[in-house]
């Protein structure tokens, strides 16, 4: 399965995410898809909107930015897995950076949350990736792999089938660098190793996307990687054309 995800991050008003729903239903048709499956993130708010909007569209889902790890409780402000697969939501976003980053999340509570989320059958798109200080010392592999392994801890093959899981180096997202394809590859074969040793065959099935200013101009060899499943799209899936083209891009791979 290959999969274009698009994380509107904190964008759009309502008639914006309408709008850009409405240009991807026109163009993307199941045809022009062919196998690849196309995951919209919109504001939380708006989701129910995208939910609607994509009712008669199997090939496009609509997953939620974050979510809480409790079902319930006295936890104002924030929205729990129970809650987003009970609005109709298919997926949902673990771990980004930006919620690493400004909003102090652990490896545990993306664990936390990934196993409330396949509790819930959403479907998690698991973010992981290093700083430039990592990438700098070179112990990149490492220390996303640590990443990786806490994320997935304690999940078995029966649940770990329906994880997607996103590399994304931080230092690419929104800064227009651009992992190279031989960075993104070295990386995506080596958690894909990690993923092997725990879950054997089934590793070469669980998608690893790419994610880091990922655009129509450099995405064709990112895509043509063979541990490259698809993308994790933040900016360049504002514009209905650039992800349209992505899409292309991502089939053809
Ligand atoms: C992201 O935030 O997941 C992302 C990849 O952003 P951008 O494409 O804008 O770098």
């Amino acid at each position: 399965m290959k999969i274009l995800a698009g994380n509107w991050k904190m964008n759009t008003t309502f008639e914006e995410g309408y709008t850009l729903i409405e240009a991807l239903k026109t163009e993307l048709s199941p045809e022009r898809l062919g196998e690849v499956v196309v995951v919209l993130a919109p504001p939380v708010v708006q989701l129910t909107q995208a939910i609607d909007l994509l009712i008669d569209y199997p090939e496009m889902a609509v997953a939620a930015q974050n979510g809480h790890a409790s079902d319930s409780g006295a936890f104002t402000g924030e929205v729990s897995m129970a809650q987003l697969a009970d609005a109709g939501a298919d997926a949902v976003i673990i771990g980004h950076s930006e919620r690493r980053q400004y909003s102090g999340e652990t490896d545990r509570d993306v664990n936390l949350k990934t196993k409330s989320a396949l509790a819930h059958e959403l479907r998690p798109i698991v973010c992981v990736g290093e700083d430039l200080s990592v990438r700098k010392a070179g112990t990149h592999l490492a220390v996303v792999e640590a990443q990786l392994r806490a994320a997935l801890d304690g999940i078995d093959g029966d649940l770990a089938e329906n994880v997607v899981i996103a590399y994304e180096p931080v230092w690419a997202i929104g800064t227009g660098e651009t992992a190279t394809a031989a960075q993104a590859q070295e990386m995506h074969a080596h958690l894909r190793g990690v993923l092997r040793e725990t879950y054997g065959e089934l590793a070469n099935h669980m998608p690893i996307l790419y994610g880091g200013s990922c655009k129509p101009s450099n995405a064709a060899e990112l895509f043509a990687q063979p541990d490259v499943n698809g993308g994790l799209i933040g900016g360049a899936s504002l514009v209905a054309a650039d992800f349209v083209a992505l899409a292309d891009l991502l089939q053809k791979a």
